[in-house]
């Protein structure tokens, strides 16, 4: 075996990402305070309670077809056309023996015809109705509750309300929602080299890009972002923006996360608060904090580099953020097999999620290849990308057309990158 010659990055005191999710998650308390709000702005918002029908949809018969109403076992292929039911105008709801109704598509089906015949199944010549096609009995007739009867479960409590279930409140009349209250978190920078998008960068300073970053890939209908900016490498400043973020459900950092970073962290959280330092086993990402401050209040501390803050908002403190809101779909995301375009070398010892691009293949298994170097400063690696590739932690890479686990953007809920 020529196996290829590389530093070992392991590091036993090392935690696993999946040990770090599980701490994360164990430490959460879900919110309970909910809110009521208008159907039409409840997207993306956290349904507080399993939600039953309160009627049945349809709530009478009616008709899935343009065409003729009639009973079936009045034999035959000719009927008497006697009238008419269109949709919003139901006309009568008797039928006498031999009869059939003129019927739109979603108009009352008469409670005396069980059958729908299809327009372009008949002859109509005067009064007289021929049927050229029978249908089957009971066809094209849609039932009542065939959509959802009533008292059926509609939509599970922890639900993130999407646009089809919008329309699913709306067709049973529900103009509002009780919702998960929005959560508030405190997102801040942290260093003395940073400065303002919009400011002119000193000798030695940065444009602050993980504020832009967070605040996109956190927010959301359900999430408030307070943006508390930059906050200078001082334990005065760092107090003075604990003191702002008070009113927040969690606080989100970036930068700073060291040994002696994370010591001057906990002295100005005091007794009640505690961060903990992990070096968890990836890359990019490997340090992080995690704890609470004096209140209670949950603080995630990322790291500086943009690729490693955004990647261990993702995996941390979105699924973090779900748990909170009692999500229930919140922490899983699909991945994919993917076939390498190129190889990837990395040393074991660390899950390595480089990013890609995943490209589907007519007929095969998609493909994908890297966006080119991948430090984790190099912004734009993330940017071109639509997928991260994971490479397991003892692996030494991965060789051209070999299989790889991918984790498409889109998989990440409701802030893809
Ligand atoms: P730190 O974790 O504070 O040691 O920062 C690690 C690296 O990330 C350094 O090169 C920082 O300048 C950079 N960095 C920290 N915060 C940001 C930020 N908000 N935007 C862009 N780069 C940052
Ligand atoms: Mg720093």
């Amino acid at each position: 075996m020529n196996q290829p010659r590389v530093e070992d990055d392991g590091d036993p005191t090392a935690m696993s990402i999946g040990a770090a999710q599980a701490r994360i998650l164990e430490a959460i308390t879900p919110v309970t305070d909910l809110e009521s709000v208008s159907t039409r702005d409840a997207r993306g918002r956290v349904l507080a309670a399993d939600l039953r029908s309160p009627i049945d949809v349809p709530r009478f018969r009616a008709s899935a077809m343009d065409g003729y109403a009639f009973r079936h076992g009045d034999g035959g292929n000719a009927r008497r056309l006697v009238g008419r039911s269109l949709a919003g105008h139901p006309g009568a709801n008797t039928l006498s023996t031999g009869d059939c109704l003129r019927i739109t598509t979603g108009a009352r089906v008469p409670d005396d015809a069980d059958t729908v015949v299809q327009q372009e199944n008949v002859i109509v010549e005067g009064e007289t109705l021929r049927v050229t096609t029978m249908p089957e009995r009971g066809m094209n007739v849609r039932d009542v509750g065939s959509d959802s009867a009533y008292d059926a479960l509609l939509i599970p409590g922890g639900t993130r309300l999407a646009a089809a279930d919008l329309g699913v409140l709306a067709a049973h009349g529900i103009v509002t929602v009780e919702v998960i209250r929005k959560l508030r978190v405190a997102l801040f920078s942290t260093g003395d080299e940073l400065v303002e998008a919009g400011a002119t960068p000193g000798e030695g300073q940065i444009h602050d890009a993980n504020r832009a970053l967070l605040h996109a890939l956190l927010g959301d209908a359900a999430i408030e972002i307070d943006d508390l900016g930059i906050c200078p490498d001082t334990p005065s400043a760092l107090a003075k923006t604990l003191e702002a973020a008070r009113e927040a459900d969690a606080l989100v950092s970036s930068g700073g996360v060291s040994v002696g970073e994370a010591d001057h962290v906990r002295d100005v959280l005091g007794a009640n608060g505690d961060v903990a330092l992990w070096k968890i086993a990836m890359k990019p990402g490997r340090p992080l904090t995690f704890g609470s401050t004096g209140i209670g209040q949950i603080f995630f501390g990322l790291p500086g580099n943009p690729v490693s803050a955004a990647l261990t908002a993702l995996l941390f403190v979105r699924p973090a953020l779900e748990r909170m809101l009692g999500a229930s779909a919140g922490t899983a995301h699909a991945t994919v097999t993917a076939i390498l375009d190129g190889s990837l070398h990395k040393r074991p010892g660390r899950v390595e999620f480089q990013r890609g691009v995943l490209s589907t293949v007519q007929g095969s298994l998609p493909r994908v290849a890297t966006t080119g170097a991948q430090d984790s400063h190099i912004l734009v690696s993330l940017q071109r990308a639509n997928c991260l590739i994971e490479l397991p932690i003892g692996s030494a890479g991965a060789k051209d057309g070999e299989k790889v686990t991918v984790h498409p953007f889109t998989g990440f809920g409701h802030s893809p990158l």
